[in-house]
């Protein structure tokens, strides 16, 4: 098996920390084959340790990249350590931004309150809302976690303002009108911006 720790998108280098999440997202890459970005496959054999991490950023030359993006076949987050040491070791040696793509769940997969753990290794938070309502969200995530899952995203959102320079909300233009009018409440209550991204099939932005 592969092991695709990172990955480039465009100018930005994507990287691979886990295959666990407490997801299953309908329209997950990771139930449609095994690729994607033209990389090998992101299906991990083992979970690579923070040193195989920083490895293969020296390797892929991380520095040239616009940004680097902790987002691969699974949630980052459940990986926070590794998730932290990664992020520092590029604060620590260059000015390339970086970001996390993630579910906002990290608070439920860990039990406590983790968006502090985040301050001063990250400048964007990405947090997939999905959609406005609780229904739909839980149509479209399946968590785990149930309907908590819903409002401890929004609460992890708003705790990251705190700590991350830009919080973001994303939903998929595909919701339809309605979803994107209350998914927009949702993030005005939460005093996070919305963005809402084109939906391209095999892309696995969460
Ligand atoms: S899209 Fe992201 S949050 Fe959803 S199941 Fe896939 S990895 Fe998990």
């Amino acid at each position: 098996m592969a092991m695709t720790i990172v990955y480039e998108v465009g100018d930005k280098l994507y990287v691979n920390l886990t295959n666990k999440c407490p997801c299953s997202c309908t329209f997950c890459i990771r139930h449609n084959g095994d690729g994607a970005y033209g990389s090998d496959s992101l299906w991990l054999d083992r979970e690579p340790e923070p040193d195989e991490v920083i490895e293969a950023f020296e390797k892929a030359d991380y520095k040239k990249y616009s940004e680097v993006v902790f987002c691969g076949y699974g949630e980052p987050t459940e990986r926070l350590e590794v998730l932290r040491a990664a992020a520092k070791y590029i604060k620590n040696n260059s000015s390339v931004p970086t970001r996390l793509n993630t579910n906002g769940l990290s608070d439920l997969i860990h039990g406590r309150d983790t968006a502090k753990e985040l301050e001063g290794l990250l400048d964007t938070v990405s947090i997939s809302l999905n959609a406005g309502t609780v229904d739909e969200y839980l149509k479209v995530t399946r968590p785990k976690f149930g309907e908590e899952a819903y409002t401890a995203m929004q609460r992890f959102a708003s705790q990251c303002k705190e700590y991350v320079p830009n919080v973001v909300f994303t939903v998929v233009d595909v919701i339809g009108d309605e979803e994107i009018k209350a998914a927009q409440e949702v993030a005005d209550k939460a005093g996070v911006k919305l963005r809402v991204r084109k939906y391209e099939s095999g892309d696995n932005e969460k």
